[in-house]
């Protein structure tokens, strides 16, 4: 299979060659059906595949879609895994077996939007919700810029962004924007009030398919930080967890491409709140778990919190003009999802090389 040919232009085209790829791969796929429709009207679902034997002790989970629409990169990598014959018989031979997430915010993917149907940041949503949430004071202050009445803002509204940014830094207006609240429903990067549909699946898919393993790797796929076309490898443990830590950066870490971290502000990404990556530990605990994502770069962080903005103001505002709301999801998906064959192919090489590397830090596992 060519890489492009890997990648799709709707969540339910990728769904189709996700789901044929496992059944030419002779792979049983478990799918866990979402309650609403997509945007075509098709069904929409998290669908979970696992490539190896049942008895392995070593397991790599590979997941897309965790923000909807990033799931256009992320499929694209599951797809091309699932005909790549070399890299399932290296997988084999080293006695790892992969596990599939496809989708795991399917909603957002179809539906072109970042959040899931609750319009909550899949990746703030992991929370004790009987417990005090934290407050994003910062993002209380921003909120109301950011989603202004009218649409596209004006220059009132640029010089009071532009003044808020050149007096606490682009770090700051970042971290304030995008580290999760849960104040606003409504609002950018929410992190929800109860566990989402899909952190629901994610961990009802996780104890059925990877408890019990002795040792438990995940690659999460990200897009939309970073200079384009580079993958950021990102450590997704819990802060705190060291030893998983030294693990990621022994497997993943390689020149000039080391394992980052949301803790010592050496992440493209701000610190962040109530992340999905916390799940495993919740529901394989008897696992080791090494977990890192991968940020893949797309377009300039402005141009990206631009199209964030303008389409959750489309969101919020339904009566939209057709023309202004087909614009906002192109700007949306362009900022998520880079559709030439050269992002591709890097986004390809250096996914593969990262799950090669799972457990050995070595990529050539024959
Ligand atoms: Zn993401």
């Amino acid at each position: 299979m060519q890489v492009v040919d890997a990648f799709s232009s709707s969540y339910r085209q990728a769904r189709e060659k996700f789901l044929n790829a496992a059944a030419n791969a002779g792979l049983t796929v478990t799918s866990y059906p979402h309650p609403l429709p997509g945007r075509d009207g098709e069904a929409l679902a998290l669908d979970v595949v696992r490539d190896g034997a049942a008895d392995a002790d070593k397991l790599l989970i590979v997941s897309s879609a965790c923000h909807g629409v990033e799931g256009y990169c992320g499929s694209g990598v599951q797809v091309f895994a699932l005909h790549d014959e070399a890299f399932r018989a290296q997988c084999a031979a080293a006695g790892v077996a992969l596990l599939y997430l496809h989708a795991i915010n399917p909603y957002g993917f179809s539906h072109t939007r970042r959040v899931t149907h609750e319009n909550v940041d899949l990746n703030r949503n992991f929370q004790d919700f009987s417990q005090t949430l934290p407050v994003n004071e910062a993002y209380r202050k921003l909120h109301p810029l950011l989603l202004p009445d009218k649409w596209p803002p004006g220059a009132l509204n640029a010089a009071a962004l532009a003044w808020y940014v050149a007096g606490h830094g682009m770090r700051a207006f970042q971290t304030a924007m995008t580290s999760g609240q849960y104040e606003f429903a409504d609002g950018l990067f929410y992190g929800g009030s109860a566990p989402t549909w899909s952190n629901l699946a994610l961990r009802r898919a996780l104890r059925e398919h990877a408890a019990g393993v002795r040792q438990l790797a995940w690659i999460d796929l990200h897009t939309g930080l970073g200079p384009c076309g580079h993958g950021e490898r990102g450590f997704a443990g819990k802060s705190g967890d060291h030893a998983a830590l030294a693990r990621a950066r022994a497997w993943w870490g390689r020149g000039a491409t080391p394992v980052t971290s949301l803790d010592d502000g050496s992440s493209v990404s701000a610190p962040l709140r109530g992340l999905m990556w916390f799940a495993p530990y919740d529901e394989c605990p008897q696992s080791e778990i090494t977990a890192i994502a991968i940020e893949f770069g797309t377009q300039p962080a402005l141009k990206v919190v631009q199209a964030l903005r303008a389409e959750q103001w489309l969101n919020l505002h339904p009566q939209t003009g057709a023309i202004q709301a087909a614009q906002a999801k192109k700007a949306l998906r362009d900022a998520f999802y880079v559709d030439t064959a050269d992002w591709k192919e890097k986004v390809v090489s250096q996914a593969r090389e990262a799950m090669l590397q799972a457990f050995t830090g070595r990529v050539s596992a024959l």
